[in-house]
């Protein structure tokens, strides 16, 4: 019998984007892949040790809450284990905490241009997203972000270091921000790069954690701990916010290799904060080599910098892919690259000094 129709999702999420991935080297295995801000190094010899180890319990479930990761987070990060939740990745958790205190029709305030992620799950959410611009020099704009919130917002998301443009907020900002918005509001800080981040007024979430019940944070090992393909991220709050992300998060989220690996790299963390250490100095390098050409590129506080090629992007894009360089564009925007190795930002400052038009404008 033909078939006339096939069941329709909900009208949201026809609406809904895709997301899009970094593109991922298929043709030249040897291009530098700096489309999805991962760790340039390769896992830890100790790392992959135990993970090879773990592959003996595979026929098993992981464990459920993953506990002893749990008790180690909570340890640095000086809360109750029972508030912190872990999940597939600090993007799933989000997704879980947005599934806790969204209902439809909620308000969902985050910045934009930022993290793709959000329009995605606040949308699936079935949540209204209100966008408020950054500032013209990517930084997030935290009294417009304040001044947005309304009766109907349940959530505020503030993502530290910003991606794709770099720039953190400040502590000092935050705790304006925070004594301006309702307590009844949670507020989201996404860390995902908060290991890289390298300026006087960081963010002390320890502390802004301590003093108000609704703030949580988001962390991954995604980046810094250069775990991005296991797959595990995590929320710290207070033990009653993070029973209801429990509650809404998927059961066995967190694999066992990759609680193998989450605890064994904070094991390993001073060796991997050293890594850290050299993609921040070559970003440095990256950022001062690129403004030398005529780029205004935001502050980077992440593990990426931002080019803001206009018009460009697309073409621009194309053009990286054809040397070997796969970035990330957003069209008519600009390019999110990456910090790799040496070699490769050696390619990106290569490639972007070709870029700068005749007449020595850098930009779009
Ligand atoms: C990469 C990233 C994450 C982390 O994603 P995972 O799901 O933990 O891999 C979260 N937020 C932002 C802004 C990111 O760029």
């Amino acid at each position: 019998m033909p078939v006339t129709t096939s069941p329709g999702p909900r009208a949201v999420v026809q609406r809904i984007p895709a997301y899009v991935p970094g593109a991922r080297a298929a043709v030249d295995q040897r291009a530098f892949k700096l489309s999805s801000n991962e760790n340039p190094f390769p896992p830890l010899d100790s790392v992959r040790d135990e993970v090879a180890r773990a592959a003996s319990l595979l026929n098993r479930y992981p464990d459920m809450f993953a506990t002893e990761l749990g008790e180690a987070l909570a340890a640095r990060h000086g809360v109750d284990p029972a508030g912190v939740v872990a999940g597939c990745g600090s993007v799933a958790v989000l997704g879980h905490v947005l599934q806790a205190f969204c209902d439809a029709g909620d308000e969902v305030v985050h910045a934009w241009r930022s993290f793709e992620a959000y329009p995605i799950l606040v949308g699936l959410q079935g949540a209204v997203g209100v966008e408020v611009p950054l500032a013209a020099d990517g930084r997030h704009d935290l009294r417009a972000m304040a001044a947005a919130v309304t009766e109907r917002t349940r959530v505020l998301l503030v993502c530290s270091p910003n991606n794709p443009t770099g720039p953190a907020v400040h502590h000092a900002e935050l705790v304006e921000l925070l004594a301006a918005v309702p307590d009844r509001v949670l507020v989201v800080l996404d860390e995902a790069y908060v290991e890289f981040v390298r300026h006087d007024d960081a963010v002390r979430s320890r502390e802004l954690l301590a003093a108000h019940p609704n703030v949580v944070v988001l962390r991954t090992f995604s980046k810094a701990y250069g775990l991005a393909a296991l797959r595990v991220g995590y929320a710290v709050a207070t033990p009653d916010v993070a029973r209801a992300v429990r509650t809404a998060s998927t059961p066995f989220g967190v694999n066992h290799l990759a609680q193998v690996a989450a605890l064994a790299s904070l094991r390993a963390e001073d060796e991997l904060l050293e890594r850290v250490d050299a993609v921040v100095a070559e970003r440095a390098r990256l950022l001062a080599g690129l403004r030398d050409q005529g780029w205004s590129v935001p502050d980077a506080q992440g593990n990426f910098v931002w080019l803001p090629a206009g018009p460009r992007t697309v073409d621009l894009a194309a053009d990286a892919v054809a040397h070997g360089v796969l970035v990330r564009p957003f069209a008519g925007e600009g390019l999110r690259i990456t910090v790799g190795d040496a070699a490769a930002n050696d390619r990106v400052l290569e490639l972007a000094h070709g870029w700068v038009t005749r007449d020595g404008s850098a930009q779009g």
